[in-house]
């Protein structure tokens, strides 16, 4: 296995691609570690960095661990969303630290700039992550290196801390002009892409946080397709397109409850059983009757429509599609999950961004 200098951090935005620049223009070999969990990540666009940015690149499946912190409540707490920037900046770089070894690398690099985000990266916040991921001495910030205490590899003169930057706020103009130093073919949007960020998709998970103690990547990979719908602790999950019914079938798992009107093409609804939700012959029905309302074709028929359901014994069942069913199934709001996220969660540290 080839052997590196340092381990970057890197997400694709901007400030990760100038933070591992900066060292391999002073002649050292970095690795760029790209996170993927069911959150983040865009394991498919590794090849294309690799080839316009120049940077050797490599995905890191952080699922489980991310999962189970999330679940088990974030110690620094959360942002303004559910996003737990400081205790993901944590997890990365400790499963980082960890990797130094297997490449020969003696230091890590993260594209933090301090003060450019009111919470993570906030000096406090950047002592925080370094105790609490034990990466005192070994992480260089080269962005903003200059306002920081010398690391080891600036006191050891592996890095020429002179060549090292001194950026900090939350303009984009430094970058910008490093951006054209580097002569960086594509400048990424300052977009996040990451889902906890976002209402839209925060939404659809919190309530796997509520009705499953020890929920699974495959579990929000699920709660991130289709239109969502949740009965107390019962869920469903319903293909809005041909797309959405791909990926359905594609992450079905063992437990799972399939539906689908027989003979008549259209959504896909997949039930996936939580800890103690009862999926009796009236719960199936209603969620049958229910799916098939989103089916053009049986809404058009008159009368009653045979759904398949794959995993329960009484399939097919007999149904008349329509929405208004006993169990009242409703879509996922933001404001219950920020009114619910409180109380889920410990909300007492430097948190999200
Ligand atoms: S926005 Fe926060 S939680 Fe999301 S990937 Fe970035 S640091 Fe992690």
């Amino acid at each position: 296995m080839k052997s590196y200098h340092a381990l970057a951090l890197f997400s694709g935005g901007l400030d990760s691609i100038l933070a591992a620049k900066t060292v391999l223009e002073q002649g050292l070999d970095v690795l760029c570690l790209h996170f993927v969990s069911p959150f983040f990540g865009k394991p498919d666009k590794i090849a294309r960095w690799r080839e316009i940015y120049g940077l050797d690149i490599i995905p890191v499946d952080v699922s489980d661990a991310y999962v189970r912190m999330m679940a088990a409540g974030p110690a620094h707490g959360l942002g303004k969303i559910l996003n737990p920037c400081v205790d993901c900046k944590i997890l990365m770089l400790r499963r980082a630290k960890a990797l130094l070894a297997d490449y020969g690398a003696s230091f890590i690099i993260s594209g933090e700039v301090l003060g450019q985000r009111p919470m993570s990266q906030r000096l406090d916040a950047l002592n925080i992550i370094i105790r609490d991921s034990e990466t005192k001495g070994i992480l260089l910030r080269p962005l903003c290196a200059k306002r920081l205490p010398e690391t080891e590899a600036e006191l050891s003169g592996l890095v020429d801390r002179e060549r090292l930057h001194a950026i900090s706020g939350r303009g984009r103009k430094d970058q910008l002009a490093l951006a054209a130093h580097f002569a960086l073919p594509e400048i990424p949007t300052p977009a996040g892409g990451c889902l906890l960020t976002e209402e839209p998709s925060a939404k659809r998970f919190f309530p796997l946080f509520i009705h499953k103690p020890e929920p699974t990547p495959a579990d929000f990979e699920l709660a991130n397709i289709g239109r969502q719908f949740w009965s107390g602790n019962r869920w469903l999950a319903i293909g809005r397109n041909q797309s959405d019914n791909a990926r359905l079938e594609k992450i079905i798992a063992p437990g799972d409850l399939v539906f689908k009107v027989r003979h008549l093409p259209g959504p896909l609804g997949v039930a996936r059983p939580m800890p103690e939700s009862a999926w009796d012959a009236d719960a199936v029905a209603d969620a049958a009757a229910f799916i098939a309302s989103f089916n053009p074709k049986a809404m058009a028929v008159a009368g009653n429509v045979q759904v398949d359901v794959t995993g329960f014994p009484g399939s097919p069942v007999l149904v008349a599609p329509g929405r208004g069913t006993p169990l009242d199934w409703q879509e996922p709001a933001w404001e219950t999950a920020k009114e619910g996220k409180r109380e889920r969660f410990t909300i007492h540290g430097v948190g999200g961004r």
